[in-house]
């Protein structure tokens, strides 16, 4: 069973689980207009710790801005509001999940899809959640498909953005690929560069060095993904970000995915292709080591990354 943070962050107070509920009428249900966040809490010797809050919490305000959602909810209400709720939850560890969604105003309903009369509504959940892609995903690797579905373009549904919305291209994605047998979908973009999985950046090993798709691929702008990226400089791996055909994927020595809740996880075949030896490769295991380091607060991040619950 899944631990369950048992309060709910809503507007600068804590509410029951159980009342953290919203009308069947709000807009969001029907038109998609929501934004969020997942981060992950840590658990170190120092007690919970969260992994790069204010990036995340930068990149839902972002999110928000793009859909035009004006509100009062500053970056360190936000932020202390995450702690405080890991403070009081009290899990070890846990993921984060902070959500701002158009509502419903049952005094003066608006049913339509202009989204500007409805109320914004901003609510933070916490649960411990355990291995996205599976228990032995990190360590064997994971098999995954390229998807027939492509990422949405930037100027229909921006990918910049975190909206609810953008995960029915996700759910496209990630359905297509498990009723074939295959744990994630991989994506290309219109163009037909690789993009991303349904939810987590991609890397490709090839020689000695990094490659990741750009910006201009339809992705989200991982905090992972920078993780990585940072972390590769430190280790004097160069990165580059470039355009990815689908073809290099399967002559890669290694891929991996990237994301909150995928963490580090190796691909060990693309489309019943077998990718390197078809096991974890010596540089995702590199990366995976350090990266988990960092976040078990071992060894020191390349930036403050870590905000420690108990010590705020
Ligand atoms: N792409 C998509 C579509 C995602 O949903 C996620 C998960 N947030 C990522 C990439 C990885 O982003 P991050 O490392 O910030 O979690």
């Amino acid at each position: 069973t899944i631990r369950i943070a048992p309060e709910v962050w809503h507007n600068g107070r804590f509410i029951p689980w159980d009342e953290a509920r919203v009308h069947v009428m709000s807009h969001v249900i029907h038109y998609g207009s929501s934004v969020f966040e997942g981060i992950r809490c840590y658990k170190t010797e120092r007690g919970p710790a969260i992994f790069r809050l204010r990036e995340h919490i930068q990149r839902l305000l972002n999110s928000a801005k793009i859909y035009r959602m004006e509100h009062n909810w500053t970056l360190d209400e936000l932020c202390d509001a995450c702690v405080e709720l890991v403070a009081r939850s009290g899990l070890d560890q846990c993921y984060l999940r902070p959500v701002i969604f158009r509502g419903l105003d049952e005094r003066a309903p608006a049913f339509g899809v202009n989204p500007f009369p409805n109320p914004l509504c901003c609510y933070i959940c916490a649960w411990d959640w355990g291995k996205y892609l599976g228990d032995e995903a990190l360590e064997r690797g994971v098999d995954v498909c390229v998807s027939s579905w492509n990422r949405m373009t930037s100027n229909s549904m921006p990918p910049l953005a975190k909206a609810g919305a953008n995960y029915m291209n996700s759910q496209l994605i990630k359905m297509e690929a498990i009723l074939n047998g295959f744990a994630e979908g991989i994506a290309l973009d219109d163009r037909g560069y690789v993009s991303e999985g349904s939810g987590e950046n991609l890397f490709l090993v090839t020689d000695g060095r990094i490659l990741t798709p750009p910006l201009s691929s339809s992705i989200l702008l991982g905090i992972t993904r920078d993780s990585v990226i940072q972390i590769c400089r430190e280790l004097g791996i160069p990165v580059e970000e470039r355009e990815i055909q689908r073809a290099s994927l399967y002559l890669a020595d290694e891929l991996f995915f990237t994301g909150t809740a995928a963490e580090i996880t190796p691909i060990r075949s693309v489309d019943r292709i077998v990718i390197g030896s078809g096991k974890r490769g010596p540089i995702t295991a590199r990366i995976q080591q350090v990266f988990f380091e960092i976040t078990s607060g071992q060894r020191p991040a390349p930036g403050e990354w870590l905000t420690y619950v108990n010590e705020h």
